[in-house]
């Protein structure tokens, strides 16, 4: 049995929800997962397994944060060994080391994968796009059956920096105007993040990938 709980404040709860069903379906239709939301300090139970950090807005998000008193907590709950988390686009904000705006609306993020992200690396002209990616990490190419993997983008943030060499880049996206392929997935530890929205698509890679690294750290 594993236990997910998705951060709720705001976006993309119930598409995660979704889509992390229809992974299980065709990852190990003998566990059973159980989905929460997380809404208050309370909900961050030590039993979780994993946390999905959805899209929305960072600003809003990392204020809610603040203002109840979770950013600690949560930060502590992913440092916490056995744990997995995945942030997905303001998500993957929230995770970053940021320097460049070292604070995002006067608050500040959770702080934990030793990556630079730009808030809205597209810029206006692209709001919002949709874009072949391509996988570098060979098992997440393994669970995808395939190199590659269709990205929604909404304002999507983009990592332009890693820090260390423990942070692992799983997916860039190639633009002709960029000098350099676009870190757009990274993972550090048990933590990763994703620029696009995979749960906007019907495509369960990135989710089923999820559910392997919770067993996988379960069993380890
Ligand atoms: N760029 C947005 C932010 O700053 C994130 C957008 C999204 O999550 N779709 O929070």
């Amino acid at each position: 049995r594993f236990r997910i709980g998705i951060l709720a404040i705001q976006g993309a709860f119930l598409e995660h929800q979704v889509a992390l069903k229809k992974a299980q379906s065709c990852f190990r239709p003998d566990i059973s997962i159980e989905v929460m939301e997380i809404r208050h300090l309370r909900d961050i139970k030590p039993d979780l397994d994993g946390v999905i950090i959805p899209g929305g807005e960072s600003t809003t998000v990392s204020m809610f944060l603040q203002r109840n008193g979770m950013i600690e907590p949560l930060r502590d709950w992913i440092q916490s060994k056995n744990h997995v988390t995945w942030g997905t686009c303001a998500g993957m904000i929230l995770l970053s080391k940021i320097t460049e705006n070292q604070k995002i609306g006067g608050q500040s993020t959770l702080s934990i994968m030793d990556t630079d992200v730009s808030r809205n690396f597209f810029g206006r002209q692209m709001q919002s796009f949709e874009a072949d990616i391509s996988l570098l990490d060979e098992e997440l190419k393994t669970t995808a059956g395939k190199n590659n993997f269709h990205g929604v983008f909404i304002r999507a943030p983009a990592i332009k920096e890693t820090y260390t060499p423990e942070v692992k880049v799983l997916a860039t996206l190639h633009r002709d105007d960029a000098e350099n392929d676009i870190i757009v997935a990274a993972k550090q530890g048990n933590v990763f993040s994703t620029a696009f929205h995979p749960e906007l698509t019907d495509d369960y890679t990135w989710h089923l990938y999820f559910l392997q690294l919770i067993e996988t750290v379960k069993n380890s």
